[in-house]
């Protein structure tokens, strides 16, 4: 029977990264086990957004997880591409969201200074803001903005990236490290045991 130093369920964008961070920072044996197959998996799947705007108006934890990876995610992605060869077609454009009518418009300019109160306490700046539509309009003019549009929240330091090839570069990076990944192995069960040399589960 194989033995670890630390098992990991989830071959996903979370336990794929967990799984890399346990290695980079000098965890010996580590197994990664995933059921599914490669194309049903959420993580490369989603939208590929690297964004902080609009997340954690209720948790601030969230709020400034978000905000510092958004910050970090032009370097952690030149690290990755680097150590990997993959390509992870990082696009650092923008992110905007329309608001339509006023009553959306009030309530994202309220959601704004309760996520700008939140980073404060923590030491951090959310530098988001709402643009009328005649801002929006002046500052990319190749838009076109429907005329239900009232304003449009928007922030310049964030974009997205290829979510497919960020969870294939992420594993990759965790086998060339030595991690041993296990496709379409479902954990079952787990089952506490002293018996391991020593004292480490089998
Ligand atoms: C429509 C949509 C759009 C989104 N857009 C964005 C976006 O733009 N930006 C963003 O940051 N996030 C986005 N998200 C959220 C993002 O996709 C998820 O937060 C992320 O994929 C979750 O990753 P995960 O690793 O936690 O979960 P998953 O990707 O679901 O991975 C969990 C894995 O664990 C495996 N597993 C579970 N139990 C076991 C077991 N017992 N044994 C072995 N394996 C097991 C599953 O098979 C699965 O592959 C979006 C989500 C949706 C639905």
């Amino acid at each position: 029977m194989a033995s670890a130093d630390v098992i990991v369920i989830s071959g996903g964008i979370g336990g794929a990264a967990t799984a890399l961070g346990l290695v980079e920072e000098g965890a010996e044996k580590v197994f990664d086990f995933d059921e599914h197959l490669p194309s049903l998996r959420l993580s490369r799947g989603n939208l590929g957004l690297t964004w902080f705007m609009c997340k954690g108006t209720n948790n601030s934890v969230y709020a400034e997880w978000c905000r510092m990876a958004t910050e970090q995610w032009p370097q952690f992605a030149a690290r990755l591409e680097k150590k990997t060869g993959y390509h992870l077609e990082l696009e650092w454009t923008r992110g905007a969201i329309q608001a339509f009518g006023e009553k959306q418009y009030n309530t994202y300019a309220t959601s704004i200074e309760s996520l700008k109160v939140v980073c404060t306490e923590v030491g951090l700046n959310y530098p988001v803001r709402m643009l009328c539509r005649k801002e929006f309009t002046e500052l990319l003019p190749d838009i076109q903005v429907g005329e239900d549009v009232t304003g449009i929240m928007c922030k310049v330091d964030q974009g997205h990236v290829n979510p497919k090839k960020l969870l294939d570069a992420v594993r990759w990076a965790f086998q060339q490290k030595g991690g041993h990944y296990y496709g379409a192995h479902s954990v079952t069960a787990i089952v506490p045991e002293t018996c391991g040399a020593n004292g480490k589960n089998q």
